[in-house]
């Protein structure tokens, strides 16, 4: 099977695992492993923050950040096919209290009129008030599309002096990263807290890193435990992210090369694949899949037309280029249906 179904599906490398099974560990709800401090300083450091805190998944990360800048009854702005309000189960109202309002966007991106007339920082008595705003860079169900820099610009200066803060919901910032050029820390410049994904594209197992000022970290490390969090020797996993950290960065160009591959063989509009995430429309997704999956490529439905696919580590160019041939059978017949 080649499976494009999510670049989670990864499996650590031979030498990730030679890194895990070496690492230094200490109890880490006592601050003393040494591989997860070191993970956490790198990953604060690399995205210009002063600390960090490894948590077991992105939601977990964005949980954290959202409610350490969103009092309960407060509201959260994002765009309306973000992860946090779409994939996360509704945990910042289950757990934390917060609501949220959406702006669309067909692919995710920051909409600054939409958000200057909607950001409400002062609602008074009667009406929610704005405590922030997500971001999401890459945009996942947007079709991993990067934040262009000058509307991140745009979003910084619609705040400042209003108190709003912003959250950068990176689970694929390094593919953001790789694909622009920007660095890691420009891109995450202005937001309060950014939370980054190991276990995408970077291929670790496990694994997400918060970052943000020293003082949220420490509320949001409670907080973390709070909810049941807290693990001990967590450096076995922390060391498959500073691998990962290493050596699978910059090949997700690899992964961006061969997604344009397979939008190229479906005839998809140039420029619009712009890292590892394909998103097309056709007639009946579940078809798709279903016809896909008979022939050995996994791929996902994300809506009744939209099918995904997303390259990644364990998938090979000659492996995209076989799933592209498939995948374009299996959505011509559809469309002449
Ligand atoms: C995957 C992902 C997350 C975090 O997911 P977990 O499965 O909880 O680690 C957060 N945001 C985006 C955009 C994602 O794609």
């Amino acid at each position: 099977m080649i499976d494009l179904r999510s670049d989670t599906v990864t499996r650590p490398t031979r030498d990730m695992l030679t890194a895990m099974t070496s690492a230094r560990t200490g109890d880490d709800v006592y601050g003393e492993d040494p591989t997860v401090r070191a993970l956490e300083e790198q990953v604060a450091g690399l995205l210009g923050h002063e600390a960090g805190l490894f948590t077991v998944t992105g939601s977990l990360a964005n949980m954290l950040a959202v409610r350490s800048l969103v009092p309960a009854g407060s509201e959260l702005l994002c765009e309306a096919q973000a992860h946090v309000v779409r994939a996360e189960l509704g945990a910042h109202a289950a757990v934390s209290g917060v609501t949220t309002r959406t702006w669309p966007h067909p692919r995710g991106l920051v909409d600054l009129d939409a958000l200057a007339g909607m950001l409400a920082p002062d609602a008074g008595p009667y009406l929610v008030s704005t405590a922030a705003v997500a971001v999401e860079d890459t945009h996942n169900f947007g079709g991993g599309s990067v934040q262009p820099l000058d509307r991140l610009e745009g979003l910084r200066r619609l705040v400042t002096g209003t108190g709003v803060a912003l959250h950068l919901d990176g689970a694929r910032l390094w593919n953001a990263h790789v694909a622009s050029g920007v660095a890691l820390a420009e891109r995450a410049r202005g937001f309060a807290t950014v939370s980054v994904s190991l276990s995408k594209g970077l291929g670790a197992p496990v694994g997400s890193v918060l970052v943000s000022s020293a003082d949220l970290i420490a509320t949001a490390r409670e907080w973390r435990k709070r909810l049941g969090g807290g693990w001990r020797q967590a450096g076995v996993l922390a060391a498959a992210g500073a691998y990962a950290l290493e050596h699978h960065v910059e090949r997700l160009a690899d992964d961006h090369a061969n997604a344009r591959l397979i939008a190229d063989t479906l005839g998809l509009d140039a420029g619009v694949v712009e890292t590892n995430i394909v998103v097309a429309d056709v007639p009946d997704a579940t078809a798709v899949v279903a016809t896909a999956r008979a022939e050995g490529v996994l791929v996902g439905s994300v809506g009744p037309r939209t099918v995904r696919a997303v390259t990644h580590l364990d998938v090979s160019t000659d492996d995209c280029r076989k799933a592209a041939d498939v995948l374009a059978r299996a959505v011509d017949p559809a469309r002449g249906a």
